[in-house]
């Protein structure tokens, strides 16, 4: 089966009204491959801004981080039931900067992961290791680690979309070459099919996040494991089309 190509755009603490209006304005223009799945996820301030602004049929909404409640005393948290009532079908959970700045363990990710998909968002699930985790050769123990804590909480993994994020590779302009990020996605996928099957293993989209940008993202496009990408600093620009078209 052939695996949809998919596009995620994490704008992180960044934009305005004015600066975000811009992106969406540009995609509902632009002639984005109808093969690929377009998810932009906004700061929580302006997720109901950009869901009515899109127009664009293969573009959803998503949120950088949810809770593990949906509602009541939890100053400051963002809640499921009101992403999706804002209209946003996506949730990034596990992005590492959560887990480095916001302390956020594996177990946590793992029931947020959980807790969203039950309660019907879709879930980008961040996994990656650090430069000295790297250096030590321990990138696959590291990711196999951080989705050992979300095999255990979450069974149905349809709607769930990977993004291996090495994190020396982020926001640094040094990204991983398309054959490393190939061998890596290439061992996920093996550790998945292991774990839950060869189906699942199958089905699942493993992005590529890190340094992504107009530029790069050509050398992936022979990788049969890399399924896409999770754009940081890229989504914000006009270059951000390039990588949406970057399989045409
Ligand atoms: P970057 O960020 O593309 O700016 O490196 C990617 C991410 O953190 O998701």
């Amino acid at each position: 089966m052939a695996r949809t190509f998919f596009i995620g755009g994490n704008f992180k603490l960044n934009g305005s009204k004015k600066s975000i209006a811009e992106i969406v304005d540009r995609l509902n223009k632009a002639a984005l491959d109808v093969n690929s799945e377009v998810v932009i996820c906004p700061p929580a301030a302006y997720l109901d801004s950009t869901v009515q602004a899109v127009t664009s049929k293969q573009v959803s909404v998503g949120a950088q981080n949810v809770y593990v409640k949906a509602s009541g005393a939890y100053t400051g948290e963002n809640s499921v039931d009101q992403i999706k009532d804002l209209g946003a079908k996506w949730t990034i959970l596990g992005h590492s900067e959560r887990r480095e700045y916001f302390k956020e363990t594996d177990q946590f990710v793992a029931e947020k992961t959980k807790f969203a998909l039950d309660n019907g968002v879709s879930v980008i699930l961040c996994i990656g290791e650090s430069l000295e985790e790297k250096k030590a050769g321990q990138t696959l123990a590291v990711v196999e680690k951080q989705l050992t804590a979300v095999i255990a909480e979450v069974k149905d993994w349809t709607n769930v979309v990977i993004a291996y994020e090495p994190i020396w590779a982020i926001g640094t302009g040094l990204a991983a070459t398309a054959e490393d990020a190939e061998e890596i996605h290439a061992s996920i996928r093996k550790f998945l099919a292991s774990k839950l099957g060869d189906k699942v293993a199958e089905e699942i989209r493993i992005l590529y996040g890190g340094s992504a940008n107009g530029a790069n993202v050509a050398s992936f496009k022979d990788k049969k494991n890399v399924d896409g990408f999770l754009v940081g600093g890229a989504s914000l620009k006009p270059e951000f089309v390039d990588i949406i078209n970057s399989r045409k």
